[in-house]
C-alpha cells in the first residue's frame, strides 16, 4: 500500500478500523499476526556462549595447557584440581556477568515508552510495543513517533524526522491525500515515521505499519547502538589492566628464572608462575564495575531515579552545579490562583462584583484542562489552576464552549511564553491571549476597566506585575482583540498585538518542603544548586530565597533570559559560577548555560522536560528527564528520569552515586592488596633464602575463595558517614589516587612479610606443617584486611560488625572453606595439606590479625589527623 495516495476512508476500509479504533479483542489477535512493535535487537549471546568466554582469558588457556602437561608428565590429580578450581572460577565470572547483564535488561523495560491509543472508542495509555496496525493513535509536542503512521488530523503539527533523513528542520504535516506517487521519506508529508519527534503541535494518526516494517525498522542494522557502552572507569580499567598484565607477567617470569636456577623442577615452578600471573591479574574488575553499577541502578530505581545510561550511576558522584529547572521539581506544580488584578486594583478575595466579566470568561475558555469523566480537571496546572478559578466564580468551561466555540488556537509554548484562542463572540469573533506579563504589555495598547476600554499605562501595569511576582507568585496576563471578519494570516505575528488587557491572575506554586533540606545537603557536599525557569525573575527568586538557593537578590546571582542572549562566551563564562537563578529563560539557552559550566571546568547535571531541553540534557554531564510531566523526546536524550520530578531525588541519587564510586574503590583496593601480598610472598620468598612458599593449586584456591566472595559483597557496603560532607570527586581523578596505590604496597607487603614470616618460623621450630600455616595466614589476613577496609575512616567496631551481612557471611564461609582444606581428609590429599595443631592455628590466627590491626591503626592515625586539621 501507498498509504500517502490513499484517503482516509479507504485506510480505514482497508484496515478494518474506524475513529473510535480498535477493539481490545482485535488488538490481540493483531498482536499475534504481526508481533510486537519493536525494533529487533541483534542476536545476543547464549548462556553458553557467556560460560564459554570465561575461558577467553589467554592465561587460563596457558594454565590449563600446562596443568595438562604436568598432568601427563607427573601427578594427574593436581591437574584434576587445577582445573576443578579453574572451572569454578569461570562459573562465578558467568553468575557476575549474568546477574549484570539481567540487571540491564531490567533497566531497559522500566524505560520503555508509552502511547495514548483509542480502544473501544476510550482513549488509553498502553505501552508502545503493544500497538497494531489499525490503531488509532493521538500525538502531540514532545512524542516520539512509535510507529508508521497515516496522518488523519493534523493541527499545526510538525516532526522533525533526523533520524530517517537526516534533516533537522521540522516539517509541518497534515492529513491531506497527496497525489504524488513516489516520494522521498522527507516529502510524505501525511505520513509520520517511527522514530521521528513530534516539536509542535498535535494530531491523531492511524497506524500503517509497526515494528521491523517500517521505515526505521528497514534501517534498524544501521542503527543498532554498538554493543554495550563501557564507563569511563572500566576505560580506564581496561587500559590500566593491560599494563599491569605485563608487570605481573614480568614479575612471573622472574620467578620462574629463578627458580629454574635454584634447581627446582621446571615444571612445578612453571605452574606457579602461571598460577601466581592468573590469580594477579585482576581480569574481573570491569565486570565487577558493571555489576556494582547494575546493582546501584536496580537500588536507585526503589528511590525513584531510573538510570537509562549506566556510565551515569558512576559519574553522579562527580557532580558539582545541578541546574534543575523550578516548576514541578523544585516547587509542588500545584497551582492555585491567589491574586488577581481586575478594574484597577490587585484583589486577594474575589467575587463576580470585583472581577471583570471578561477576564472570568476568558479563564474559562482559553483554556486547554478538561473535566474528566470521574469529574477530576486534568491538564497542565497553570492551566487546572485558572479552570478552577473560573469554575468557582460560576463560569464553567464546558458550557461556555458551546456558545463561544473555538475556532482557532495558537498553541502555548516556552519560548513565546503565550497561547492564543480564537472563538465566535456573537456574531463577531473575539481573539485571547494570555501568557507571562512581559509579553503582554509588549503586545498591548488599551486596558479595559469595568468594560471600558482605555489607553494603558504599561509602567502602571508593570508595577502591579511586579508586586504580585514579588511574593512567589506566577503572574499571567490576559489580553483581548475582536474582529469582524476573521483574517486569512492567523499566525501568531498578525493575532497577537493590539491587546486589551483585562486583568492579570497570580498563582502560588508552593516549594516543595523535602527540596530545602536537600539544597541545604547540596551545599554541604559541594555542590551548587541553581534554579533555571521560564519565569518572572521576582518570582523566581522568592521560590530561591525560600529554599536556600539563593539569600540576596542582586545583579551577580539573578539573570534573565534577555540579559543572557546579549552576553557572549567570553562575558558569559566570566559570570556563570556566580549565577543561582536563571529568570524567563528560553528553552534553548540551557544548552548555552551547560556549555559555559562545562567550559569552566564544572561537572553538570540538567534537568528538562520540554522537547527544547533535549539538546542541554544530552549534552549536560547527567541529563535529567522528568518521569511524569517529561516528553518522550527529553527522556530520550537523558542519562536519568526522575520518577516523581522531586529535586530531592537527585541529591539522593547523587548520594547513591557516590557510595557506589567508593564500594567500587574498596574492591579495587582490596583484590589488588591481596594480588599484590601474593606476589610479594612467592617473589620475595627466594630472596630470604625461603623455598617456593606455597603450590599452585594453594594460589589459585586463595584467589578464587578470597575474590569470588568477599569481594563482591562489598558492593553492599552502606555509605561513609560522611559521604555527602566532602567535595564531589574530580571526574579525571586517578582511581588510585588519595593513596589507593601506597595503600595497595604498604598493606600487600605487610601481608607477604608476615605469610612469610609463619613460614620461617615454622621451618625454623622444626615444624613439618610450615606450607598448610602459610597458606593459611596468606588466605586470612585477606580476610582480616577486607573488614578493615570496609570504611574507609571509621573503625569496623564504630560501622557495626553486621551492617554488611553479605559480607560478614561470605567472610564466615571463606573461614570454614579454608578449615575444610585443613582438617578434611579428601581435601587433605588434594591440596597436599596437613591438620594444624591447636597451637598452630592459634599462630596462624594471631598472625593472620596483625593486617587487620594494622589497617586499623592507620584508620586512627587519619582519624586523629582529621581532627587536629
Ligand atoms: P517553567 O519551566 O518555569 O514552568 P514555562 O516555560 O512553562 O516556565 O512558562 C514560562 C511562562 O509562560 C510562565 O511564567 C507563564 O507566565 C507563562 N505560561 C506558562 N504556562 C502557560 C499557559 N498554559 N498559558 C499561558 N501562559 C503560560
Ligand atoms: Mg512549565
Amino acid at each position: 500500500m501507498v498509504w500517502h495516495n490513499v484517503e482516509i476512508e479507504d485506510i480505514f476500509a482497508h484496515l478494518s478500523t474506524d475513529k473510535k479504533g480498535l477493539s481490545e479483542s482485535e488488538a490481540e489477535k493483531r498482536l499475534v499476526i504481526y508481533g510486537l512493535n519493536e525494533i529487533v535487537e541483534k542476536k545476543k549471546r547464549t548462556v553458553f556462549q557467556m560460560f564459554l568466554d570465561q575461558f577467553k582469558d589467554l592465561m587460563i588457556v596457558i594454565l590449563l595447557l600446562a596443568s595438562v602437561v604436568s598432568g601427563i608428565l607427573g601427578e594427574l590429580g593436581d591437574t584434576i584440581a587445577i582445573i576443578v578450581i579453574v572451572i569454578l572460577n569461570a562459573i562465578i565470572g558467568f553468575i557476575q556477568e549474568f546477574r549484570a547483564e539481567k540487571a540491564i535488561e531490567a533497566l531497559k523495560k522500566m524505560t520503555s515508552t508509552r502511547t495514548v491509543v483509542i480502544r473501544d472508542g476510550e482513549p488509553k495509555t498502553i505501552e508502545t510495543r503493544y500497538l497494531v496496525p489499525g490503531d488509532i493513535v493521538h500525538i502531540e509536542a514532545g512524542n516520539i513517533i512509535p510507529a508508521d503512521m497515516r496522518i488523519i488530523e493534523a493541527h499545526q503539527l510538525k516532526i522533525e524526522e533526523a533520524a530517517l533523513t537526516g534533516e533537522s528542520v521540522p516539517v509541518d504535516k497534515t492529513e491531506k491525500t497527496l497525489r504524488e506517487k513516489d516520494l522521498a521519506i522527507g516529502d510524505r508529508r501525511n505520513i509520520a515515521h517511527k522514530g521521528t519527534l513530534v516539536t509542535y503541535g498535535r494530531g491523531i494518526g492511524i497506524i500503517t505499519e509497526t515494528g521491523m516494517e517500517t521505515e526505521l525498522g528497514k534501517i534498524a542494522s544501521m542503527i543498532q547502538e554498538q554493543g554495550e557502552v563501557k564507563t569511563p572507569l572500566q576505560k580506564r580499567l581496561a587500559q590500566f589492566g593491560k599494563k599491569l598484565s605485563l608487570a605481573v607477567i614480568a614479575i612471573c617470569l622472574i620467578v620462574f628464572v629463578f627458580g629454574l636456577l635454584r634447581g627446582e623442577n621446571p615444571i612445578v615452578i612453571l605452574l606457579t608462575a602461571i598460577s601466581l600471573a592468573v590469580a594477579a591479574i585482576p581480569e574481573a574488575l570491569p565486570a565487577v564495575v558493571t555489576i556494582s553499577l547494575a546493582l546501584g541502578a536496580k537500588k536507585m530505581v526503589k528511590q525513584n531515579a531510573l538510570i537509562r545510561k549506566l556510565p551515569a550511576v558512576e559519574t553522579l558522584g562527580s557532580v558539582t552545579y545541578i541546574c534543575s529547572d523550578k516548576t514541578g521539581t523544585l516547587t509542588l506544580n500545584k497551582m492555585k490562583v491567589e491574586e488577581v488584578y481586575s478594574k484597577g486594583q490587585i484583589l486577594k478575595e474575589f467575587n463576580n462584583q470585583n472581577i471583570e466579566d471578561l477576564l472570568i470568561k476568558a479563564c474559562a475558555i482559553s483554556n486547554d484542562a478538561k473535566r474528566s469523566p470521574d469529574g477530576s480537571v486534568i491538564g497542565d496546572p497553570t492551566e487546572v489552576a485558572l479552570y478552577n478559578f473560573a469554575f468557582q466564580l460560576g463560569a464553567e468551561k464546558e458550557h461556555l464552549e458551546k456558545l463561544y466555540k473555538r475556532i482557532f488556537e495558537i498553541p502555548f509554548d516556552s519560548d513565546r511564553k503565550c497561547m492564543t484562542t480564537i472563538h465566535s463572540w456573537d456574531d463577531r469573533y473575539i481573539s485571547i491571549t494570555k501568557g507571562a506579563i512581559e509579553v503582554l504589555v509588549e503586545k498591548a495598547e488599551k486596558v479595559m476597566i469595568d468594560g471600558q476600554i482605555k489607553p494603558l499605562d504599561k509602567e502602571e501595569l508593570n508595577r502591579v506585575a511586579n508586586r504580585m511576582a514579588k511574593d512567589g507568585l506566577r503572574v499571567i496576563g490576559y489580553g483581548v482583540r475582536f474582529f469582524d471578519t476573521l483574517p486569512d494570516d492567523k499566525g501568531s505575528e498578525n493575532i497577537e498585538h493590539s491587546l486589551t488587557i483585562i486583568g492579570l491572575v497570580g498563582l502560588m506554586d508552593p516549594p516543595r518542603d523535602e527540596v530545602i533540606e536537600a539544597v541545604r545537603v547540596c551545599k554541604e557536599a559541594g555542590i551548587i544548586p541553581v534554579m533555571i525557569t521560564g519565569d518572572h525573575p521576582l518570582t523566581a527568586y522568592n521560590i530561591a530565597k525560600k529554599i536556600g538557593i539563593i539569600d540576596e537578590y542582586d545583579e551577580k546571582s539573578v539573570i534573565t533570559g534577555r540579559e543572557l542572549e546579549k552576553l557572549d562566551m567570553n562575558e558569559f563564562e566570566r559570570r556563570v559560577l556566580d549565577i543561582r537563578v536563571y529568570a524567563r529563560v528560553a528553552p534553548e539557552q540551557k544548552l548555552k548555560i551547560v556549555k559555559a559550566l562545562q567550559d569552566k571546568g564544572q561537572f553538570v547535571a540538567m534537568t528538562g522536560d520540554g522537547v527544547n531541553d533535549a539538546p542541554a540534557l544530552k549534552r549536560a554531564d547527567i541529563g535529567i528527564a522528568m518521569g511524569i510531566t517529561g516528553t518522550d523526546v527529553s527522556k530520550e536524550a537523558s542519562h536519568m528520569i526522575l520518577l516523581d520530578d522531586n529535586f530531592a531525588t537527585i541529591v539522593k541519587a547523587i548520594k547513591e552515586g557516590r557510595r557506589i564510586f567508593d564500594n567500587i574503590r574498596k574492591f579495587i583496593k582490596y583484590t589488588m592488596t591481596s594480588n599484590s601480598g601474593e606476589i610479594w610472598t612467592i617473589f620475595l620468598a627466594p630472596f630470604l633464602g625461603l623455598p617456593i612458599p606455597l603450590l599452585p593449586i594453594h594460589i589459585l584456591w586463595i584467589n578464587l575463595v578470597t575474590d569470588g566472595l568477599p569481594g563482591l559483597a562489598l558492593a553492599y557496603e552502606k555509605s561513609e558517614r560522611e559521604i555527602m560532607k566532602r567535595p564531589p570527586r574530580h571526574p579525571k581523578e586517578s582511581i588510585f589516587a588519595q593513596g589507593l596505590s601506597y595503600h595497595i604496597i604498604w598493606v600487600g607487603l605487610l601481608m607477604g612479610a608476615v605469610s612469610l614470616f609463619s613460614q620461617a618460623w615454622a621451618i625454623k621450630t622444626g615444624h613439618s606443617h610450615w606450607q598448610t600455616m602459610i597458606f593459611t595466614v596468606l588466605c586470612l589476613s585477606q580476610m582480616g584486611h577486607v573488614l578493615a577496609i570496609r570504611s574507609e575512616k571509621d573503625s569496623l567496631f564504630t560501622i557495626g560488625i553486621f551492617s554488611n551481612i553479605p559480607l560478614i557471611l561470605a567472610v564466615m564461609s571463606t573461614f570454614v572453606l579454608q578449615l575444610a582444606t585443613i582438617y578434611v581428609p579428601v581435601l587433605n590429599r588434594v591440596f597436599k595439606t596437613e591438620p594444624l595443631t591447636a597451637e598452630e592455628l592459634i599462630f596462624c590466627l594471631a598472625l593472620s590479625s596483625v593486617v587487620f590491626i594494622a589497617v586499623e591503626i592507620e584508620k586512627l592515625i587519619k582519624r586523629r589527623v582529621n581532627l587536629v586539621k
